[in-house]
C-alpha cells in the first residue's frame, strides 16, 4: 500500500552520449567485408601497435628529474627528455598517417591517389602503406617542392 521507495529520479535519465565522439568501429554486418588489401592492413595495424609500444616505453623509461639532483645530470636529463619529445613528435606524425590509412580503408577510398584518382600499384602501397599519391604524383609534388624552396 505503501510506495517502496521515494526515490525521484527519472527512470530514463540516462548518461546523453555523444555519438561523434566515438570512432566509427567498422560495421560489418553483412559479414562478408569486402577487404582490398588485408595484407597491408596487417601490416598498418602491426606497425601501430609497435610505435604505441615503443611510444609507452619511452614514456616509462622516461628519467625522473627529481632523481638528478646534480645540475649537470639533470641538464643531460633534459636532453634525453627532448631527444624523447622528438621521438615522440615523429612517431606521433607516423601514427596520424596511419590512422588516417586505416580510416581511408574503412570508407574504401585506400589505395586511390589524392591528387589525380588513379589507382596507387598495390608495389607502392605494401612499400609504403600511408602514402595518398601515385608515383606520378608524388614526383610532381616532389619538384613542386624543390621549385618552392
Ligand atoms: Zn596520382
Amino acid at each position: 500500500m505503501k510506495p517502496r521507495s521515494s526515490a525521484k529520479r527519472a527512470p530514463s535519465a540516462r548518461p546523453s552520449v555523444t555519438v561523434a565522439a566515438a570512432r566509427p568501429v567498422s560495421k560489418n554486418k553483412s559479414g562478408a567485408k569486402k577487404a582490398k588489401y588485408p595484407d597491408i592492413r596487417r601490416d598498418l595495424e602491426r606497425q601501430r601497435a609497435a610505435i604505441l609500444d615503443e611510444v609507452g616505453e619511452v614514456l616509462t623509461n622516461r628519467p625522473d628529474l627529481e632523481t638528478f639532483p646534480d645540475v649537470s645530470d639533470q641538464a643531460s636529463a633534459e636532453v634525453d627528455q627532448n631527444f624523447s619529445m622528438r621521438i615522440r613528435e615523429r612517431e606521433r606524425k607516423l601514427l596520424k598517417k596511419i590512422d588516417e590509412a586505416l580510416d581511408r580503408m574503412d570508407a574504401d577510398i585506400y589505395g586511390i591517389c589524392a591528387r589525380c584518382g588513379g589507382d596507387i600499384p598495390y608495389k607502392r602501397l605494401k612499400a609504403r602503406p600511408v602514402t595518398t599519391l601515385c608515383i606520378e604524383c608524388k614526383t610532381l609534388e616532389e619538384q613542386n617542392e624543390r621549385v618552392r624552396s
